[in-house]
């Protein structure tokens, strides 16, 4: 999806450069609080490497403080023992200021992800303002059961939430993410802390000021704090937060469970990476379109999506043609500046984790794999600046290798060759990862046959990428711990007590 001149005349009014110049605080207790601590952390431009503006970084303190103040405003009952209409409307608020702010949030995105506009505008910020609604409805219609038990007893379940939740998010989709979050979280009545990553903490950091002015939620019901790693620890270790939800990579999502674990066994989901395998049957349907999807799917958003299909199994047969197509395809991808015209792809989010990119495309090389297309860094402006890409494949690559068994997280794709169905599925079950998987066929048997077989969350037959909040988001194996989305997001910020009475 290119950047176009009509949507980029969006981002060119909006209130987002102004507010760039304004000091940056937490939100806690309902105010903009400056933070206890020094310790500052710069925004960075991915596309010019400019910087945006220092936030502060969260120590002890400031968590202590941004807790005591959720803890408070969730004793109170002021929030969670709130009538329905009460919770259902300030959500429905939440989502209408996101629609009315979609400009200046979708520039702020864009300028500390480098994320092309037309992303952050069409793709990111409709569905952060829609989980509000979507959560909003499902507010009176999520209840506990009475159940069957020997007579002389009635036995019913209550949902209840579960307390004070920190939601700790990447960099990747930072409103977005942050969003399917909130808006469970608060449905069903708790209270929260947003630690948006520190690349990327505009955003969210920018809905809390338009909350506080618009959204008339009590103090206290909706807090963010940023910070780094550091930050991150001390909310997870922290004992009076009961619930951690954590999206983001595989080894910091095991140190937040070790965290949980040690403190106060607070309940944890964790949504993290993934090394999704998309198969292409040579039975396909349409060759072309799964081409062209295949690649669409991979390369959006520059190739730092968690469930990208970075790993394309092809069947031998139909295999240097799809080669051929996905090269030139990727040939045409155009790279430039989060807000340029006529531009496909932007820059990667930060100057360690374009390295990191780079330093897989050295490794592929070493490994043995061909490189078909790209495998370099992009100078797209005239000083050289900027953390661009170029779409790279790797063809001829073997399952064993670890450009094809760790996330790279970059416009980065490897190509591999299967002969038949249960060498696709062992190949495709091959890594510590199952998040997603996608496969394209003709046989509606072989579909279902294959779907039931790969051990990962998700999986998209003839179409990958298809998501909607009423479907389960959320890997196996090492990609996850629980779902988010529908019901399963109301499960994850409730309790489910069982109540007995003796008749
Ligand atoms: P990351 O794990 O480095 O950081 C994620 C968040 O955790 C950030 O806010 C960071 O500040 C914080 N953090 C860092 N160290 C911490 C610690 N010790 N304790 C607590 N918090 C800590 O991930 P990232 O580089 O920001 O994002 C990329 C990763 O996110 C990729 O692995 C990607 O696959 C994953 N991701 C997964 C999903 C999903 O739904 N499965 C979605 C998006 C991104």
């Amino acid at each position: 999806m290119a950047n176009t001149k009509e949507i980029l005349s969006k981002a060119k009014q909006s209130w987002a450069f102004q507010w760039l110049k304004e000091p940056k605080h937490f939100f806690i207790a309902g105010k903009s609080t400056p933070s206890k601590s020094t310790q500052k952390w710069k925004v960075i431009n991915p596309s010019t490497q400019e910087l945006l503006c220092e936030v502060p970084v969260a120590d002890k303190n400031d968590v202590d403080a941004a807790v005591a103040s959720a803890f408070q405003a969730f004793q109170s009952g002021v929030w969670s023992e709130s009538a329905r209409r009460f919770r259902r409307e300030a959500l429905q608020r939440i989502g209408a200021i996101i629609r009315d702010h979609a400009e200046e949030l979708a520039t702020l995105e864009s300028l500390s992800n480098g994320k092309l506009f037309s992303e952050a505008y069409i793709d990111d910020l409709p569905e952060s303002a829609d989980v509000f609604d979507y959560y909003a409805g499902w507010i009176d219609k999520f209840y506990g059961e009475t159940v069957p038990v020997d007579p002389g007893f009635i036995n019913y379940t209550r949902k209840e939430p579960v307390g004070v939740c920190a939601l700790i998010v990447p960099w990747n989709f930072p409103l977005l993410l942050a969003c399917w979050k909130i808006a469970p979280a608060l449905a069903m009545g708790n209270t929260v802390i947003v630690k948006p990553s520190e690349y990327t903490p505009l955003s969210v950091l920018r809905l809390a000021e338009l909350i506080r002015e618009k959204a008339q939620l009590p103090d206290g019901v909706f807090n963010v704090v940023v910070g780094d790693a550091e930050t991150g620890r001390l909310i997870t270790e922290h004992p009076q937060i009961q619930k951690v939800s954590f999206t983001g990579s595989t080894g910091v999502g095991k140190k937040v469970l070790a965290g949980a674990a040690q403190s106060n066994l607070k309940t944890v989901t964790l949504e993290l990476g993934g090394k999704s395998p998309n198969i292409l049957f040579s039975d396909l349907p349409d060759l072309e379109a799964a081409i062209e999807r295949s690649c669409t799917a991979m390369f959006s958003h520059k190739g730092e999506k968690c469930s990208e299909p970075t790993r394309i199994l092809i069947q031998d047969t139909i295999y240097d043609k799809v080669v051929a197509g996905l090269v030139e395809r990727a040939n045409q991808i155009r790279l430039g500046d989060a807000f340029q015209e006529g531009v496909d792809q932007g820059p990667q989010a930060h100057e360690a984790h374009y390295k990191k990119v780079l330093s897989y495309i050295e490794l592929g090389q070493t490994e043995g794999a061909r490189l078909v297309c790209g495998g370099v860094a992009e100078s797209v402006n005239k000083d050289g600046k900027g953390f661009f890409v170029k779409p790279t494949i790797f063809a001829d690559v073997l399952p064993h290798m670890r450009i094809a068994q760790e996330e790279i997280f970059g416009p980065v794709l490897v190509a591999i060759r299967f002969k038949t169905e249960e060498e696709a599925i062992q190949i495709a079950n091959q890594t510590h990862y199952g998040l997603a998987a996608g496969l394209w066929t003709s046989d509606l048997s072989r579909g279902h046959r294959v779907a039931a077989k790969l051990d990962s969350g998700m999986v998209f037959v003839n179409r990958y990428g298809c998501y909607d909040f009423a479907s389960p988001f959320g890997g196996f194996k090492q990609s996850g711990w629980g779902k988010e989305m529908a019901i399963h997001s109301l499960e994850a910020y409730t309790k489910t007590k069982s109540v007995w009475i003796k008749l």
